[in-house]
């Protein structure tokens, strides 16, 4: 079955300054990709829905989804959201608005047996943004919006979170603590941006602190005896990821030694996993991976694991 691919042409115009590396080239990089590797055949597109206010709510207070609202400028200005590093230019609100609706679409398209997998290729990025709080590059949390969906229109009872960005998904972290209905795994360089999670001990989240340098072999251990058993004895009945790719050893963004074949590892992992426990249903979406040759490539890598040959 093809795999869903969603996105919006506002994600191509939010843009931070020249030099930021959350960049538009970045979604380029994945769509020509699949073009010069052929997985553009097993896709079929679709145009992602702008989620709406309730949607935001339920997630976020709405008191931020205002403040972000209010911020957004009307003139070629980048407003910087709390002083952060977290910019917004005039198309910057209606991008965040789709991005977080494509991850509803998807949500909405797996569960509706359309597909039994969907990618948001979106900007900008969510894992940072907690309840009341943006920044790292994050606006709203899309992945938790999706896992939300998930749970209150689809009457889910487990959803599976799993964040391979290299830096932790405190603002998932925060909307999800000690919701018994996600288990969320964040795996990330530590110490480093954004320095919460090693303390973490609430049963429903499962830290995976790492050192700078960790290869794929550490990696994959680290994982195997962490995550995978706990995975499977939670039996989600919906897989969503937060693929950031920036702990592939060509990104500067951080210090992990990681290559495309362990992130093709991990995610034909959470395939089959999906296939024991939840119809195969996965909804992956785009975090951090900003060097623009890598990430083309660790894209194609996980969709290709994605669409399975089970
Ligand atoms: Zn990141």
């Amino acid at each position: 079955m093809n795999l869903a691919f969603i996105t919006h042409p506002s994600c191509m115009e939010h843009r931070m300054g020249e030099h930021h590396p959350e960049c538009p080239e970045r979604l380029n990089a994945i769509g020509d990709r699949m073009i010069a590797c052929g997985i553009e055949m097993l896709l079929t597109h679709y145009d992602a829905p702008a989620a709406s206010r309730e949607q935001l709510e339920m997630v976020h207070d709405g008191d931020y989804v205002q403040h972000i609202i209010d911020s957004a400028p009307s003139d070629d200005s980048i407003a910087w959201v709390d002083g952060g590093d977290t910019g917004m230019n005039r198309h910057t609100l209606t991008a965040a608005l789709h991005s977080a609706g494509a991850v509803i679409l998807g949500v909405d398209l797996v569960m509706s047996d359309r597909h039994h997998a969907a990618f948001c290729s979106i900007r900008p990025p969510g894992h940072h943004a907690g309840r009341r709080s943006g920044g790292g590059f994050c606006l709203f949390n899309n992945v938790a919006i999706g896992a939300a969906h998930a749970l209150v229109h689809h009457g889910l009872e487990r959803v599976a979170i799993i964040d391979f960005d290299v830096h932790h998904g405190n603002g998932t972290e925060e909307i999800f603590r000690g919701d018994e209905r996600v288990l969320f795994c964040s795996s990330f360089q530590h110490p480093y941006f954004p320095g919460s999670g090693a303390d973490t001990t609430t049963p429903n989240i499962l830290n995976l602190p790492l050192p700078r340098l960790t290869d794929g072999a550490a990696f994959k251990a680290a994982i195997e005896q962490a995550w995978l058993p706990r995975l499977d004895a939670f039996a989600p009945e919906l897989i969503m990821i937060s693929a950031g790719f920036d702990g592939h050893i060509e990104d500067d963004m951080a210090h992990f030694n990681l290559r495309e074949a362990d992130f093709g590892w991990l995610t034909r992992e959470l395939h089959q996993l999906a296939v024991r426990h939840a119809g195969e249903r996965v909804v992956s979406c785009l975090e951090g991976g900003y060097t623009l040759s890598a990430l083309g490539r660790c894209v194609s890598t996980h969709l290709d694991e994605l669409i399975g040959h089970v």
